[in-house]
């Protein structure tokens, strides 16, 4: 049996881990060591570190303090490794622990993360998701269940200090173009910097890259694809490469387009570490690449919905994939809703569910084409269009919880 190397307690906050870290820094010092070929497992937190509970209220959603995150655990050292080669990492198996079989999804409300559909869902909503073996349903969105792809939201590298500092440059000069929270700079005070103490970790914490972009080194990336059985080839950045890994989904739809759009939890990933000198080079690589894994769930029919650059004010938008895919998804939430859906459980099912989005077309001016793949077997009814109507199958459950902001506004100043 492969070696625990990281272990976590729910009980306890993440910031009295020493393996665990909440910022990308150079100065992180690793947590442990590993050799190339070596297998072992890491434990993590949720991604909150464990603020959002298994209950039916949304007032942990409306209030966790998203500077906090992400809650990684790592980074691991690789001996032998330099800058330069690729990390090759295999997914060897990734699951949820025997005490905690639950996820959340959350509904960011807009003044605190927001999300891809902030305008029309601007309140903070939650679904908690059960977990049954390779499977999931939940209380809050009836006649639906479906097999997890479970995967880490977040997998990732030490950068090194002068990737780190094109990083911080590069985002301050976004956020000083736009006139609004477009990017989130490093913040000392919610940072945990590993093992690092004193003055030198006081020092990186004003410097530490925040987790929530992908980046070079992979990092935040949401992909569902990454799930057991994938492969994947970083790039490294530092000496030891230092991967770090957290922010575990059982499952998510292409685009995670909740914010915290997949079904979040805490669990395990077993993986194993080889290294390709001089990788980087060699391949002409800067992000990570991967190989799926033999193991997806198998839905082979799916309700498409497309998607063009027309806004739902009928205002033009010029080849936006964005602008697009959000069509895709709001067309399909008002479809969902014909059959006694809220519009927030139909947003639940989009984020969460093994749902694929496409770019199809970026080329045929003025419109984008994106289209959103919905699987129709995880419903237990028929939602195909037919001559008869919708038929009105969805037993109410219970209702998706619901939290207002506070009294007073916005209470939080930053993500
Ligand atoms: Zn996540």
């Amino acid at each position: 049996m492969a070696e625990t190397l990281i272990k976590v307690d729910l009980q306890q906050s993440p910031y009295e881990n020493p393996q665990v870290h909440n910022r990308w820094h150079p100065d992180i010092p690793m947590a442990c060591w590993v050799k190339a070929g070596d297998d072992f497992i890491l434990e993590s937190y949720d991604w909150t570190g464990g603020y959002v509970q298994n209950n039916n209220s949304a007032d942990d959603i409306r209030d966790v303090d998203l500077s906090t995150v992400h809650f990684l655990s790592g980074p691991v050292g690789v001996h032998g490794a330099e800058a330069g080669d690729l990390l090759v990492v295999d997914l060897l198996d990734i699951g949820s622990f025997a005490d905690s079989q639950w996820g959340f999804n959350g509904i960011f409300a807009r003044s605190n993360g927001g999300g891809f559909l902030s305008e029309h869902f601007p309140h903070a909503q939650k679904t908690v998701w059960d977990f049954h073996g390779i499977y999931t349903s939940s209380r809050h969105v009836p006649n639906v269940r479906f097999a997890g792809q479970i995967h880490p939201g977040l997998i990732g590298c030490l950068p090194s200090q002068a990737l780190l500092q094109e990083w911080n440059r590069r985002e301050a000069e976004l956020l000083e173009r736009e006139d609004k929270a477009v990017a989130h700079l490093p913040l000392a005070a919610t940072a945990h910097m590993g093992q690092l103490c004193g003055e030198a970790a006081r020092r990186a914490a004003c410097e530490g890259a925040r987790t929530v972009p992908p980046r070079e080194h992979g990092g935040n990336c949401d992909i569902k694809d990454l799930t057991r059985g994938a492969r994947i080839y970083f790039p490294v950045y530092v000496d030891g490469a230092g991967l770090s890994v957290g922010d575990l989904h059982f499952s998510q739809g292409d685009g995670e387009i909740t914010f915290c759009g997949a079904i979040e939890m805490a669990g395990w990933v077993h993986m194993k570490v080889e290294l390709i000198k001089g990788g980087m080079a060699a391949y002409g690589i800067k992000n990570p690449l991967f190989k799926p894994s033999p193991l997806t769930p198998n839905y082979n029919d799916y309700l498409i919905f497309e998607g063009i650059s027309v806004d739902e004010h009928g205002k033009q938008h010029y080849l936006d994939v964005q602008v697009a895919y959000r069509q895709a998804c709001l067309n399909a939430i008002e479809y969902l809703s014909r059959f006694g859906y809220s519009r927030a459980q139909a947003y639940s099912i989009l984020g969460t569910a093994p749902v694929q989005g496409h770019i199809s077309g970026v080329v045929d001016v003025p419109n984008a084409c994106a289209t959103l793949w919905l699987p129709t077997q995880i419903f237990d009814f028929d939602i195909r269009p037919q001559a008869s109507g919708p038929q009105q199958l969805v037993t109410p459950g219970v209702e998706v919880p619901l939290s207002y902001d506070r009294e007073g506004g916005s209470h939080r100043a930053y993500l």
